[in-house]
């Protein structure tokens, strides 16, 4: 992959896009594809007055994004490309332990 013109930094190993030299300065920043993680969840609506539960499939994606020049690496959680949430990889970390916490206490009692 070439380096465009503007790039502070080569590309990380894990950016798929394919930079030009005439990016718009809000594009310069290396991404990825994404990951799909397949989920169910449950959702909750009114009907009738009264909390209603649905289980939906959907997916979770997970992605990496780093503007370029900059040391931040943030990662993206979004559903079906709707709600996203972007966190550092310290929070990441913090987030992923204590689920797998919250996991292995819930799979004890099971
Ligand atoms: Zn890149």
């Amino acid at each position: 992959m070439e380096t465009a013109e503007w790039q502070q930094q080569p590309c990380p190993a894990w950016c798929t896009v394919e930079h030009t030299d005439h990016d718009h300065p809000d594009d310069r920043s290396h991404r990825d594809d994404g990951v799909p993680v397949p989920i169910v969840m449950r959702t909750r609506t009114v009907v009738d007055g009264r909390m209603a539960d649905q289980t939906v499939e959907a997916s979770l994606v997970t992605g990496r994004w780093q503007r370029d020049g900059d040391r931040e690496l943030w990662w993206s959680l979004g559903i079906d490309g709707d709600a996203s949430l972007e966190v550092t990889t310290e929070s990441l970390a913090r987030v992923i332990e204590t689920l797998q916490g919250l996991l292995a206490e819930a799979q004890e009692t099971l």
